[in-house]
Parts: C-alpha cells; sequence; structure tokens
C-alpha cells in the first residue's frame, strides 16, 4: 500500500513518515500544496494524509480539486484541534476523516488501516485465504496458525494482493502500489518477490495469470 503524506511541518512529516514506514507502507512525501496536488494528482495512491494548512495552496482547495478531477482515493485530513470548522470544511471538500492535531501517532496509523480496509471492500483488520492469515494491526502472518516471517517488501506485496484478493493485480499495478517515488522501480523484481513468497506461503495460494498478472484466492468470498 503506497501513502502520500501533505504536511509543511518538517518534524511532523518526518515522524508521520517514519512510522508509517515502519507500519510496512511504501510512503511519498510533499511539504506545500502545489507538490502535495501534483503528486496525488499524477500517482496512485491508496490513501492521503492531508494537513489543512499548508504553504502555497491550502489543504481544502488541493481537496477539492483532486474530487473535481474524480480522484477517488481516501483522504485523512489534519486539523487543529478548536477549528471544528475546518473539520466541516473538510470533509465537504471530500474527505474520509479526520484527526485533530496533536494526536497520537497510534490514532493515525488506526485510522489509516480503517481507510484502507474499507477502500478495499473488507470489514476486518485480519484477512484470510485458505490457510493464511494477515493482520494489517500487527503485521503478523501466519499460515495454519504458525507465523511466517516476511521481509518488508515480502509483506508489503501480500498486504496488497490479500487487500485485493480474488482479483488479477497486473505486475504495474503491482510496481505503483509497493514502491515509493524514489525507489528504482523495475517491474521484475515483482517477480522475484513473488517467487519469495510462494516458497514461505503455500505456493498455490498466489496465482500467476499468464498475461495479466497475480491473483491471490480466486473468490473474494472465500474468506
Ligand atoms: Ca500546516
Amino acid at each position: 500500500m503506497r501513502l502520500l503524506i501533505v504536511e509543511d511541518d518538517p518534524d511532523l512529516n518526518r515522524q508521520l513518515v517514519a512510522a508509517l514506514s515502519d507500519a510496512g507502507y511504501a510512503v511519498d512525501t510533499a511539504f506545500d500544496g502545489e507538490e502535495g496536488h501534483f503528486l496525488g494528482d499524477t500517482e496512485p495512491y491508496d490513501a492521503v494524509i492531508l494537513d489543512l494548512g499548508l504553504p502555497q495552496r491550502d489543504g481544502i482547495s488541493v481537496l477539492e480539486n483532486w474530487r473535481r478531477d474524480n480522484r477517488k482515493m481516501p483522504v485523512l485530513i489534519l486539523t487543529a484541534r478548536d477549528r471544528w470548522s475546518d473539520k466541516v470544511a473538510g470533509i465537504d471538500a471530500g474527505a474520509d476523516d479526520y484527526v485533530a492535531k496533536p494526536f497520537h501517532m497510534e490514532e493515525i496509523l488506526a485510522r489509516v488501516r480503517a481507510l484502507l480496509r474499507r477502500s478495499s471492500g473488507h470489514a476486518k483488520n485480519e484477512m484470510e485465504v485458505g490457510p493464511l492469515r494477515l493482520d494489517t494491526k500487527t503485521s503478523r502472518v501466519t499460515v495454519s496458525g504458525a507465523p511466517v516471517k516476511l521481509t518488508s517488501h515480502e509483506y508489503r506485496l501480500l498486504a496488497y494482493l490479500m487487500h485485493h484478493r480474488g482479483r488479477v493485480v497486473s505486475r504495474t499495478e503491482l510496481v505503483e502500489h509497493l514502491y515509493d517515488q524514489d525507489f528504482d522501480r523495475d517491474s521484475n523484481t515483482i517477480e522475484v518477490f513473488v517467487g519469495r513468497l510462494r516458497k514461505k506461503i503455500p505456493a498455490d495460494l498466489i496465482e500467476t495469470v499468464r498475461g495479466l498478472g497475480y491473483c491471490l484466492g480466486n473468490s473474494p468470498d472465500e474468506a
């Protein structure tokens, strides 16, 4: 899952990037409204964290513009604690949720998990396909109850496929959603990671659909 953080406070921006990277997300970052708008308009993010008070262009106008251009990614806005009117304006502009500053990082992580869960149509943090189970809250993966140790890239790949289980996901889509913009992207590495993943989980769970991509689990109802 790939996220965009638009926050002009350098310390807060850094803390958000650190916490969300640690939680297993690919993270891109912007420090002003122009740059944030551009990235959100051109890159396929799974969710965006958007501060409202930004230099060059305020968060509300950025958000309105994305929605006008039919950009549908879930957006979590950051508002000042005592500005209830900001929350209303933000939600009316197309925000999916808000967190008031100052906040606990755990709250951001929980709200991001909820947004990702909802946008991919899942009710719970725990997802199952056959004997495979992934908990997005703890980043724990088990097969028939036994823990599986994955690298961060393997986890990201599996989490994306689990969120989109039962659907064929192309290699291009995986590259776009697993790596941040600074990563040296090469769709061949996806094949390598799928190969490694298949050695750690029952290999037949990830199906290669020739010419199209990969599919985890063959029916969304399976879990
Ligand atoms: Ca700000």
